[in-house]
């Protein structure tokens, strides 16, 4: 489980020219939160101070209580797992870039969290073994594949705490939907934090917050925001 809470975060990249103000958020362990708003109101800043890309200026990010400047960055960043809108692939096989980063995976690993992101087609074991195995390349795949294969890398990382940043945005839409489809199943019993730029995008959240320039401007339950849309 991983309980979220910003308090009263603060943040700019250079001195003096805040990005993000007084933001106050609280994710239960387990649930959702979408943050929705404009291109260049904070979103993708809000996700790399919970990485820690980047410290806060002022307030403080929790994870279970446990401020995050005090955990270990690698024990941090194993906790969390991102989906990106563009997923970068090395141009080697589909396992590979799947287990890239945990190369302490077992093969049944690795192919449960292929299957797990619709992906088990591409893997194929090769009597010279998975390494070998080129078939697919990462560079060659789709869009839409590519992002499975994004999901797949954090089926297998397993973390608590997830961030969809515009992980679908990039795709056309009936991609998208196939690709929401698998990452509900990813999202379960895990905290996530998804970003978007419209609301109405958003199939599901517990809780969205609206952020504008910096600062959460609206915050609700999804069918009351949808509604005032
Ligand atoms: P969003 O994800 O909502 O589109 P971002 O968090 O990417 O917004 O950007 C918020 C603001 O921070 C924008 O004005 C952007 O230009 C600025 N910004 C983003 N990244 C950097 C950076 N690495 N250095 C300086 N300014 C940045
Ligand atoms: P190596 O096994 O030589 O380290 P890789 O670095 O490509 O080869 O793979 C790392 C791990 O990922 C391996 O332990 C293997 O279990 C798993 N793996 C790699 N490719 C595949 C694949 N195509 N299908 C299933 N598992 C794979």
């Amino acid at each position: 489980d991983a309980h979220v809470r910003f308090e009263g975060v603060a943040f700019g990249y250079d001195a003096g020219m805040p990005i993000l103000k007084g933001i106050d958020l609280d994710v239960p362990a387990g649930t959702t939160c979408a943050v929705v708003g404009p291109s260049g109101a904070g979103k993708s800043t809000l996700a790399r101070l919970l990485y820690r890309f980047y410290d806060v200026d002022q307030g403080r990010i929790t994870i279970d209580g446990q401020d995050i400047a005090r955990v270990r960055q690698d024990t941090l960043r194993a906790a969390i797992g991102i989906v990106p809108q563009d997923t970068v692939l090395f141009n080697d096989t589909i396992g590979y870039n799947i287990a890239y980063g945990r190369e302490g995976a077992s093969e049944a690993e690795v192919a449960a969290a292929a299957r797990g992101a619709a992906i088990a087609g591409f893997i194929e074991r090769q009597p010279e073994g998975y390494r070998t195995r080129v078939g697919e390349r990462g560079l060659k795949l789709s869009g839409g594949e590519k992002q499975r294969v994004a999901i797949a890398r954090t089926l297998l990382k397993d973390p608590p705490l997830l961030i969809l940043d515009e992980a679908t945005s990039a795709l056309d839409s009936r991609t998208e939907g196939e690709i929401m489809e698998t990452l509900a199943a990813i999202e379960r019993g895990r905290t996530t934090i998804v970003i978007a730029h419209r609301l109405s995008t958003i199939v599901h959240a517990d809780q969205i917050v609206v952020l504008e320039a910096g600062r959460v401007v609206e915050r609700g339950a999804h069918a009351e925001l949808l509604a005032r849309d």
